[in-house]
């Protein structure tokens, strides 16, 4: 049986030969920055072998910037991806966690309350499944405070908040590449940013990296046609049980920080041309859903901020948490590649929560989030007929709480 995988980019056969192709050129990687920096609306924009290099590469850079022994802390959600806090750790510095809004999944400044600013170097955005958090809000905390900020659109390229793109928000901008992201070359990162003293930073950081190691990149290219055919539901349902480490959150902070891949960048450079259309498809199955689901009880949707597109790399909705192993077991049972996303909030990781600050907060809107969300697939492959099959399943469970 076919079997709609998570997430992930759909890509033909044509487009990794146009991107092979445009790979073979040295114009293509300044194409691609021209492409990114336009798309975070910034005159800049470095790349990197991964989203979290870029995230390390950024905080690098900024406690250079800010030459301030004191700030060593940074702020990020408290229901984001693991990568996060990882990037924190390996760029020598110590994690504070915001409590998230799981009516918005946006950051809840309140839990900031009585936190010593002066000791945090920078904030860090989430706009998890391309749904943009209160940014222009983020900013002006951050700007007030004296912090940096990383917009963090590592799901949300293409997203606005307010007329502006996310990853435009604060100092430096993230994309990310990775398998289920909104494009992918399967491993990638970007930062965008306008020209300054980050920016400068931000050039040092990366003349200091060492070269691409060829034998990763020929190992990309060559998973590169194995995802694009694997994606496909037919021949995603007979490979999802076996384990290869599909969609798995491993705790990992000895990652490579190098330069992205030159022979990559065509692929992204077409999906980024794309882009729109891209983002087109996912707008229009998450709509579906929610309209669907909007007043389906025990379904609860994550509100869009006002001012907010987001661009649904997955489609996000709350369960009941004792109802939730069996709401996804049947979505798999039709097909449904459903998840939990992350299944912790990060102040339940051990390995973050062993590098607290003694005054953490605890954060009980992030673990709410993560015992209650589902994640539904949003991508090319996920056919019309889903959202009905969706809203089946959601008042058959209904039905059965009664
Ligand atoms: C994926 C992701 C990252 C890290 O990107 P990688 O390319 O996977 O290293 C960072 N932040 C968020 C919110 C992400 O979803």
């Amino acid at each position: 049986m076919g079997f709609v995988a998570p997430a992930g980019t759909p890509l033909s056969l044509t487009d990794l030969a146009r991107g092979a192709a445009r790979g073979l050129s040295s114009a293509t990687i300044v194409q691609l920055r021209r492409g990114l920096s336009a798309a975070g609306g910034r005159q800049r924009a470095w790349l990197a072998s991964t989203g979290r290099a870029a995230m390390t590469l950024a905080l690098t850079a900024m406690k250079q910037a800010a030459g301030d022994p004191r700030r060593v802390e940074v702020i990020f959600a408290g229901y984001t991806c693991y990568s996060v806090p990882a990037s924190v750790q390996r760029a020598g510095l110590v994690p504070r966690i915001c409590d998230v809004d799981p009516a918005t999944l946006s950051l809840d400044f309140d839990s900031l309350a009585g936190v010593d600013l002066s000791r945090v170097l920078a904030i860090v955005s989430a706009n998890l499944y391309g749904l943009p958090n209160a940014l222009e809000e983020i900013e002006s905390l951050a700007h007030q405070a004296g912090l940096f900020m990383v917009d963090d659109a590592a799901q949300a390229l293409g997203a606005r908040y307010r007329d502006r793109r996310a990853g435009n928000f604060g100092d430096v901008g993230l994309y990310s590449f990775d398998k289920g992201k909104n494009i992918t070359t399967l491993q990638g990162g970007v930062l965008v940013a306008d020209a300054g003293r980050v920016g400068d930073e931000l050039d040092a950081v990366m003349n200091g990296l060492r070269d691409v190691r060829p034998t990763g990149i020929a190992a990309t290219l060559a998973k590169l046609p194995v995802y694009a055919l694997l994606l496909r539901p037919w021949a995603y349902g007979l490979v999802r049980h076996l384990p290869i480490g599909l969609g798995l959150t491993p705790w990992d902070v000895d990652y490579p920080l190098e330069p992205y891949s030159p022979a990559l960048a065509g692929l992204a450079a077409v999906q980024l041309e794309r882009l729109d259309a891209i983002n087109g498809t996912r707008i229009a199955n998450a709509e579906r859903l929610r309209a669907m689901l909007m007043d389906v009880p025990g379904v609860t949707l994550p509100r869009v901020l006002p001012g907010a597109v987001p661009v649904y790399a997955r489609f996000p909705m709350l369960v009941d948490a004792d109802r939730r192993a069996e709401v996804i077991s049947r979505l798999e049972r039709v097909g449904i590649g459903a998840t939990v996303s992350y299944p912790r909030a990060l102040i339940d990781v051990p390995e973050v929560a062993a590098r607290l600050p003694a005054d953490q907060r605890p954060t009980s809107g992030a673990r709410e989030v993560a015992s209650r969300i589902v994640t539904l697939p949003t991508h090319g492959y996920a056919p019309p007929e889903m959202a009905r099959q969706v809203e089946d399943i959601m008042q058959n469970a209904a039905h059965a709480r009664r």
